[in-house]
């Protein structure tokens, strides 16, 4: 990226509104419609700085790189995986905070279409300190604003990889599932989705838009007047207090029945059908007894269960269910009738779970770190 600079007064082009733009403008002489042509402009996915928005005149362009910021994110280090079908990013931020973003590429097969996604940080690091997670091992360092949101995915709109092509192709997901919970920081959360929304910008559509929750009930309620067209996945991984209690933390203060409740809750009042996520691990929460919970807790609303075997984190005591045992859980799910899938693990080979990379890139400069394969766009 071109036009970066550390965190400041200076406005990010993905978070300042149309009207102090065109303050801005008009305080330099410039017509108001003008802040048309620079959202426009700035939201091409050609365009890497101000200095690519060639439409403009000159005097105007320097002017805005001296005065507003291009990306709230001073430096990226990407890696690939999957044969390029994966690629994660570490960036660094204007005050030191590193966070992470992935772009999964699904191929089309036969006359389906490819599909992207792009998975965001919402918070650098993460106060629900679930004991799987790196993310949550490595505690929590600040929120995240609505424009540090957004440049994650503008990031990979911009070259080389522009990877949402035409934003209006919709063949694309943007999910809250990198570092932080979301919901732990809604407003701005909330925020990001409405410039990504904004169909003077990005212009993605809630209904491709997931946001992943440990189970924060509040924020889940006001997504339900809020973001009424926003997919809602709860990361659940056990079906009792006592178990959820000691693998995502934040139990002990909204339980499972208050989670499922809520959940229940945004399908009734939405009529969208809630994902359960559930993390996999060996020994822990694959049990039958488990599975039996999951049945009770699914029945009777519009879900759908996500299996995950875990990805191990560096010096886990844990490991991710095997496949057998996994086919068992679901056979007990599936006769009680749940719609269960067991997802991909995506990026396995660049520790694309949740905060890994961060991990093991902290401490480093983002330009020295050597770690293979650097990616080239497709
Ligand atoms: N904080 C939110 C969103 C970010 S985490 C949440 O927890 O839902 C996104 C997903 O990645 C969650 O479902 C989380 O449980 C899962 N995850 C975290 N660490 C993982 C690991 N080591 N292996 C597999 N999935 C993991
Ligand atoms: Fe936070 Fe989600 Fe990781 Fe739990 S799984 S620590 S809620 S990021």
């Amino acid at each position: 990226m071109t036009d970066t600079a550390p965190a400041g007064p200076r406005p990010a082009i993905s978070e300042i509104d149309r009207p102090a733009l065109a303050a801005w403008l008009t305080a330099r002489g410039e017509p108001a419609y003008r802040a048309d042509q620079v959202l426009a402009g700035a939201h091409r996915p050609d365009a890497s700085g101000f200095a690519d928005l060639t439409d403009l005149p000159a005097t105007l362009r320097n002017a805005m790189a001296g005065e507003l910021r291009f990306s709230t994110i001073v430096d990226s280090h990407v890696i690939g995986a999957d044969g390029g079908l994966t690629a994660k990013a570490v960036h660094e931020l204007g005050d030191g905070q590193r966070i992470e973003s992935v772009l999964m590429r699904y191929p089309g097969r036969g006359r389906s279409a490819d599909r992207t996604t792009i998975c965001i940080s919402s918070q650098a690091g993460c106060a629900v300190n679930c004991p799987f997670c790196a993310t949550g091992q490595a505690g929590f360092g600040r929120q995240l604003t609505a424009g540090e949101i957004v440049d994650q995915v503008l990031h990979w709109h911009r070259p080389p990889w522009n990877a949402l092509g035409e934003a209006q192709s919709g063949h694309y997901n943007v999910v809250f599932m990198g570092m932080g919970e979301p919901l732990n920081n809604a407003d701005r959360v909330f925020e990001a989705v409405r410039l990504l929304n904004d169909p003077a910008r990005l212009g993605i559509g809630a209904r491709h838009i997931t946001v992943s929750t440990s189970g924060v009930v509040p924020g889940m309620d006001r997504m339900i007047e809020e973001l009424p067209q926003v997919n809602l996945a709860i990361s659940l991984h056990a079906a009792t207090d006592s178990l959820r209690d000691d693998l995502v933390p934040i139990n002990r203060k909204w339980p499972v029945r208050e989670v499922v409740a809520a959940g229940r809750r945004f399908a009734a009042r939405t009529g969208r059908r809630v994902s359960l996520e559930y993390v996999m691990i060996d020994g822990v929460n694959d049990t039958d007894e488990q599975a039996t919970g999951l049945v009770t807790l699914a029945h009777g609303w519009r879900t759908h269960l996500n299996l995950i075997p875990l990805n191990p984190t560096p010096g886990s005591r844990w490991s991710g269910t095997p496949r057998a045992a996994i086919d068992r859980f679901v056979r007990i799910l599936r006769d009680g009738g749940v719609t269960v899938t067991v997802r991909d693990t995506r990026g396995r080979e660049i520790d694309a779970a949740c905060g890994q990379l961060h991990a093991q890139l902290a401490g480093r400069s983002l330009r020295e770190v050597a770690i293979p394969p650097a990616v080239t766009p497709a």
